[in-house]
């Protein structure tokens, strides 16, 4: 059985509750999957974050972390690169606490930097960052870096595999609205989909991604600003995306991070549960 889920970016619009009874919330509204977002900071403490992690597990929902927002791996400042490390050891601590199955983070931006200087950054600074945490005994965790939406962040597909390819504790996070983005919305059809699972499938070896998803408007420089899925003016096309992840038979969960994170979430569910339905009724 693939197991597909769906789940919202941070807390739910209507919740008011805290993180860690968040799970309950997000089952009863028919969803699956839960990304804990640290935006500003690594702020929970071990007993909430360990209440989180046995509410997620008694309400079969998956846990993810985003880490902070503010973190740089190839900055050419080399204060910037030493807190961003420390914000992502702190990271996984917390995710080994709530037991969130990924940690996703932003690699960095290339400043001053060309590509490869970046990327040769990037991996020094993990493998400090994996250095310590082996030190510290932090063993249960999966850093995943996520494609940027900028074409001045570090992170496009290709390098995201080199990360992932590089390093133990490493899956990818891939955002199809920042890969959209990026290359300008080249993402039209289910194919154009399946060529990055293909990819991924070829170069890494997997059949399971955490992704996020939502509709983007982009610039010339990448990512401007998220949309709702209902607003058709902006891509990526949401249908060929629900009907790549009811063929392709990879365990999928995605993340939505449109402006209404959990309806929306709902919107694929109900999307994905028609189209597999109507699948199911010809085979
Ligand atoms: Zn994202």
């Amino acid at each position: 059985m693939v197991d597909i889920r769906f789940g919202p970016a941070g807390r739910p619009i209507n919740y008011s509750g805290s993180a860690k009874d968040a799970c309950s919330y997000i089952k009863a509204e028919g969803l699956e999957a839960y990304e804990y977002q640290a935006t500003y900071g690594v702020k929970i403490s071990e007993t909430s974050a360990s209440q989180l992690k046995k509410n997620s597990e008694d309400e079969d929902v998956l846990v993810s972390m985003h880490a902070p927002y503010y973190i740089n791996l190839s900055s050419n400042k080399e204060d910037v690169v030493k807190r961003s490390i420390q914000r992502l050891i702190q990271s996984a601590k917390a995710s080994e606490w709530m037991g969130a199955y990924r940690t996703v983070f932003h690699p960095g931006f290339y400043t001053s930097y060309t590509s490869e200087e970046a990327m040769k950054r990037c991996k020094d600074a993990i493998n400090q960052i994996l250095d310590e945490l082996d030190i510290l005994g932090v063993k249960d965790f999966i850093f995943a870096p996520e494609t940027t939406g900028k074409k001045s962040q570090l992170g496009n597909l290709n390098e995201i595999i080199e990360i992932c390819r590089s390093f133990d504790h490493f899956e990818p996070t891939v955002d199809f609205a920042h890969v959209y983005a990026r290359s300008g919305g080249k993402i039209n059809s289910r194919e154009d989909y399946g060529q990055i699972l293909q990819k991924l499938e070829n170069e890494l070896g997997i059949k399971s991604l955490h992704s996020h998803f939502t509709h983007i408007e982009y610039t010339y420089a990448g990512e401007r600003k998220h949309h709702i899925l209902l607003d058709d003016n902006y891509g990526p096309p949401l249908r060929p995306f629900i009907e790549e992840i009811v063929e392709c038979g990879w365990n999928i969960t995605v993340i939505c991070e449109s402006p209404l994170i959990d309806q929306d979430a709902l919107v694929m569910k109900k999307i994905y549960e028609k189209i597999l339905a109507d699948r199911n009724k010809r085979i």
